[in-house]
C-alpha cells in the first residue's frame, strides 16, 4: 500500500531481529518516509483501518487481516528531557537509524527480505554484542529507560557485556527515578521472561540497579530457579521469576496488573510462612503452588520425586466435613475457630485424617477459651 503510493515501507526492530536469529516474530513495525497523515489517509482507501495508537511518535497502527502493523514515520531525536525522546520526523533512514537504541535494533529489510544496516548492527547481531547506537552516555541521558532496555535485550539476545555501557549504566541509574514505573514494569517483566534472565539480573544487581529499580530484591537465587524450571520441563515464567526476588513490594515497583499482583503476595506471604508442599497445593492450587516448590528448590530445598503428584492431590483435596456437622455444638466465632482447626489438622496429616479425628479437633479448637 506504502510502496503503491510511492513511500518506502521497510520492516524494522524486533521483527527483522528475530527473523535474522530464526527467532519467532512477534508484532511487525514498519517504518516509512510517508508522514502519519498520509499513512491514515492511505489505509482508508485501502479498506483498511487505521488506529492513531501513538501519532505523537509518529505512529499509526495498521489493522489488515486480523494483524495490527505499527507504521512509523522516519524520526530523529531533537532534543531530550531523559523521560522519553522527543522526536521530529525526517526522509532519511539514516537518521531513523540512529534515533534507535540499540544496533541490532536498528536493522531494516524490505519487502522482498534485503537487509539495510545503516549503523553496523549485522555484524554485531552475528556476535551477539548489544551495543548502543552512538556513545553510551549520551543515549541514556536522553532516555533513562534504555538502561533497563539494555539488561533486557542482554538477556535475550546478548552474550558478553560491553564494559562501557554497563559501566555507563551503573553511573547514570539515578536517572531512572524519572522513568514512569508502568514503563519500568514493562521492559522488567520482559527481562524476566528470557530464557535465562539470570546473568543479567546479576548484572543489573553488583551495577546497583535491581535495588533501584525493585527495593529488596536479590538475584541470588534466579540461576537455581532456571535450573529447577528446566529439570521441571517448566517453560519460562516471569512472575515466578519476580517472586524469587522478593522485592519488598513489586506491585509498587512495576506497576503490576491486579492480578499479577495478586499472585506475587499469595507466593510472597506462602513463602514468608514456610508452607509445607501440602499447604502450599491447597491453599494456592495448581500453577502458583508448582511455582512455590521451584522457588523452594532454588532455595536449596530436595523436593521429593513425586512432588508434582504430591501437588495435584494436595490441590484436589477438599475437607470431608461441612460446618453443618459442627453447628448445634458451636456457634458464631467459636464454629470458624474450629472450621480453621480441622482445615489445619488435615493439611497437617496430608489429607489423611478421618471425619471424626477432624470434628474433634474442630471442638477442642472451638471450645478454647480466647
Ligand atoms: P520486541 O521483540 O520485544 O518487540 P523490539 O526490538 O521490537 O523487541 P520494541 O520495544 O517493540 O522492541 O521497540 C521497537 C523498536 O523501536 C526497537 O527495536 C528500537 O529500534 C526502537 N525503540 C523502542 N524503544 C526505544 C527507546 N526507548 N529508545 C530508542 N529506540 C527505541
Ligand atoms: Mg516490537
Amino acid at each position: 500500500m506504502l510502496e503503491g503510493a510511492g513511500h518506502r515501507a521497510l520492516l524494522v526492530g524486533g521483527a527483522v531481529r528475530n527473523a535474522l536469529l530464526g527467532q519467532p516474530v512477534e508484532d511487525i513495525d514498519i517504518a516509512t518516509d510517508a508522514r502519519p497523515e498520509q499513512v491514515a489517509d492511505l489505509a482508508r482507501d485501502a479498506g483498511l483501518k487505521p488506529v492513531p495508537t501513538g501519532i505523537e511518535h509518529g505512529t499509526i497502527t495498521v489493522v489488515s487481516g486480523g494483524h495490527g502493523f505499527e507504521v512509523t514515520t522516519f524520526r530523529r531525536d531533537v532534543e531530550t528531557d531523559g523521560r522519553r525522546a522527543v522526536v521530529a520526523f525526517s526522509d532519511d533512514i539514516g537518521e531513523d537509524a540512529r534515533r534507535r537504541d540499540f544496533t541490532m535494533n536498528a536493522l531494516y529489510a524490505t519487502r522482498d527480505g534485503a537487509v539495510l544496516d545503516p549503523v553496523g548492527g549485522l555484524p554485531d547481531l552475528a556476535a551477539r554484542r548489544l551495543r548502543f547506537v552512538g556513545r553510551p552516555e549520551q543515549r541514556i541521558r536522553e532516555d533513562y529507560l534504555r538502561i533497563l532496555r539494555f539488561f533486557r535485550f542482554l538477556a535475550w539476545y546478548g552474550r558478553d557485556a560491553d564494559t562501557d555501557a554497563l559501566q555507563a549504566c551503573a553511573a547514570l541509574a539515578p536517572g531512572l527515578a524519572r522513568i514512569a514505573h508502568e514503563r519500568i514494569g514493562a521492559e522488567f517483566r520482559k527481562l524476566l521472561a528470557a530464557p535465562d534472565p539470570a546473568p543479567s539480573v546479576a548484572l543489573m544487581q553488583d551495577a546497583g540497579i535491581l535495588a533501584r529499580v525493585l527495593p529488596g530484591a536479590e538475584a541470588g537465587t534466579l540461576p537455581a530457579l532456571v535450573a529447577a524450571e528446566r529439570d521441571a520441563g517448566a517453560g519460562p515464567d516471569w512472575p515466578r521469576r519476580l517472586a524469587a526476588l522478593g522485592a519488598e513490594d513489586p506491585q509498587a515497583a512495576l506497576r503490576l496488573s491486579r492480578d499479577d499482583a495478586r499472585r506475587q503476595a499469595a507466593l510472597a506471604g506462602a513463602l514468608a510462612s514456610n508452607w509445607s508442599l501440602d499447604e502450599a497445593g491447597y491453599r494456592l492450587g495448581l500453577p502458583a503452588a508448582r511455582d512455590h516448590a521451584l522457588i523452594l528448590a532454588a532455595r536449596g530445598m530436595a523436593l521429593p520425586t513425586d512432588w508434582p503428584e504430591r501437588l495435584e492431590r494436595a490441590a484436589s483435596a477438599r475437607l470431608p466435613i461441612a460446618a453443618g456437622a459442627l453447628m448445634g455444638q458451636l456457634q458464631g466465632p467459636a464454629l470458624g475457630r474450629g472450621l480453621k482447626a480441622a482445615e489445619q489438622a488435615w493439611i497437617d496429616s496430608g489429607f489423611t485424617l478421618p471425619p471424626s479425628a477432624l470434628i474433634e479437633a474442630a471442638m477442642r479448637a472451638g471450645e478454647e477459651e480466647r
